[in-house]
């Protein structure tokens, strides 16, 4: 009896990086936040926090392809994240061929 001991899952964790514009001493400063809880470096310019923001999202494990997002914008899906909603949508049977006799 070797039952497969789960460790609980835990959920998984998002990643919604953005850049976080705050006052700094000497002016805008501009930052990586993502919601995994990583946090950049301050920067005077939007370009670097953005180059740390697309570097993480490039460590981000690839998902399989069917798990893929069809509808990223409707779905509110990223690229890293498995959509829920079009990885259950399985092929259906050819309806159009099943009863197609009028
Ligand atoms: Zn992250
Ligand atoms: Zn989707």
């Amino acid at each position: 009896m070797s039952r497969k001991k789960s460790p609980e899952k835990a959920a998984p964790v998002r990643h919604r990086p953005s850049i976080a514009r705050t006052a700094g001493e000497f002016g805008k400063v501009y930052r990586l936040v993502c919601t995994c809880g990583r946090i950049g470096r301050d920067w005077y310019a939007p370009g670097p926090a953005q180059q740390e923001l697309e570097q993480h999202v490039a460590t981000l494990p690839l998902i399989p392809e069917a798990q893929q997002c069809a509808d990223p914008k409707r779905h509110d899906r990223r690229v890293w994240e498995p959509c829920a909603v079009c990885e259950r949508q399985e092929p259906l049977f050819d309806l159009a061929l099943e009863g197609s006799e009028s």
